[in-house]
């Protein structure tokens, strides 16, 4: 009898053990089972962001979106952005009235640092130098791709200890994707401009004007003038200075015309060594007349440098403005005439 209990006893602990243990294992696996749910849902919600920030290629708002999704998905309390731009962080996006905390941001910019390191603080005091804003939980994370700094986002809450490493290693995740996207809209932006510009003078090509202008057109704009320009003697300047003093010259001729007409007006590069001005809104052609007249007495008193060569260039210029039931074509013929006519009276004149 007391073998038999005995036995009992032993089989009894045997099975509780084992129930024990099984527990356990149970516990242990659901545990994992939620560790790689969570795993999941992070991965997925990556996907998406990247997906959504993606979408908006060329979007000069992608700092404000980044910054909302960083309090979307954080929870946190405030949020800012910051974009690296001539080596500077810039802020771009924030909901904080007052950021003169992120003191980071100014040794960045002020002792040119190479690297900025990922930080989590949590403070009892508030880490805001703002009295009406109380922040006691921020993570610093700086966003890199292939070694440079692209930005830099700071979230932060004004709870205690609400920021964990379980955000900072979201956060990372969520840096790596946001860097990708900043690059791919960098690179979208810069082969968009490119295919805009010319490549010499820097201004819109002949293409893009043309695109610009019929859409101006096709919304009614109100009336507007084309302007020819082109060099005088131009082959002449190539035969006695060479080609890349003409080229200077182009340059030249196509930042003073830039920057002596309004900031509204389009100046595109028509072809060679002549340029092409939309101008907007203009009163009557003896408006038009006086702009381009300052800008060809201009150009007539510039001295062009280039190594040891000085010398000036004149420009002819031909105005037409734009009638009632005109086309593109049909005014640019016309202001085409008018330039010829300029050079026919002797060059280095406006005619309209
Ligand atoms: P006009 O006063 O009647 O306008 O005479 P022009 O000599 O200026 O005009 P022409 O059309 O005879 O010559 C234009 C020259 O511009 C010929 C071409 O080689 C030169 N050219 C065109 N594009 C460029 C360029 O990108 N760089 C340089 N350096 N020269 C160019
Ligand atoms: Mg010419
Ligand atoms: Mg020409």
């Amino acid at each position: 009898m007391v073998s038999l209990l005995k036995n009992y006893n032993h089989l009894k602990n045997e099975y509780e053990n084992y129930q024990k243990l099984a527990e356990e294992t149970i516990q242990k696996q659901s545990m994992k089972i939620t560790e790689l749910d969570k795993k999941l849902d992070m991965l997925s919600l990556i996907v998406e962001i990247s997906e959504y920030i993606n979408k908006s290629l060329g979007n000069s708002e992608i700092a404000a979106m980044i910054n909302d999704i960083m309090i979307g998905i954080l929870g946190v309390t405030y949020s800012s952005v910051y974009l690296v731009e001539n080596r500077k962080l810039r802020l771009k996006a924030s909901n904080l009235s007052n950021t003169k905390h992120h003191q980071i941001v100014e040794v960045f910019n002020c002792k040119n640092v190479a690297n900025l390191n990922t930080s989590l603080l949590n403070s009892v005091s508030s880490i805001s130098t703002d009295s009406n804003v109380k922040i006691h939980s921020s993570i610093t994370m700086p966003i890199y791709m292939k070694g440079d700094i692209l930005g830099l986002i700071i979230v932060e809450h004004n709870i205690y200890n609400y920021l964990s490493q379980d955000h900072v290693r979201l956060l990372t995740a969520l840096t790596n994707q946001i860097a990708i996207c900043l690059e791919n809209n960098r690179l979208y932006n810069q082969i968009k401009q490119n295919s805009q510009k010319d490549c010499l003078t820097g201004l819109f090509n002949r293409k893009y004007f043309f695109s610009i202008i019929q859409k101006k057109i096709a919304n009614n704009e109100k009336d507007f003038a084309i302007v020819m320009l082109d060099i005088d003697n131009f082959k002449k300047c190539n035969d006695t200075y060479g080609h890349l003093y003409g080229d200077v010259v182009i340059r030249r001729i196509s930042q003073i015309v830039k920057s002596n007409i309004r900031k509204e007006d389009i100046v595109a590069r028509y072809g060679g060594e002549e340029l092409i001005i939309y101008m907007y809104d203009v009163k009557n052609v003896i408006d038009v007349y006086n702009r381009m007249e300052q800008v060809r007495e201009v150009i007539e008193r510039t001295v062009i440098q280039y190594k040891d060569v000085n010398d000036g260039v004149t420009v002819s210029v031909g105005i037409a403005l734009k009638e009632k039931e005109e086309d593109l074509e049909q005014i640019i013929r016309k202001a085409d005439k008018n330039l010829y006519t300029a050079k026919h009276l002797g060059k280095n004149k406006v005619v309209y």
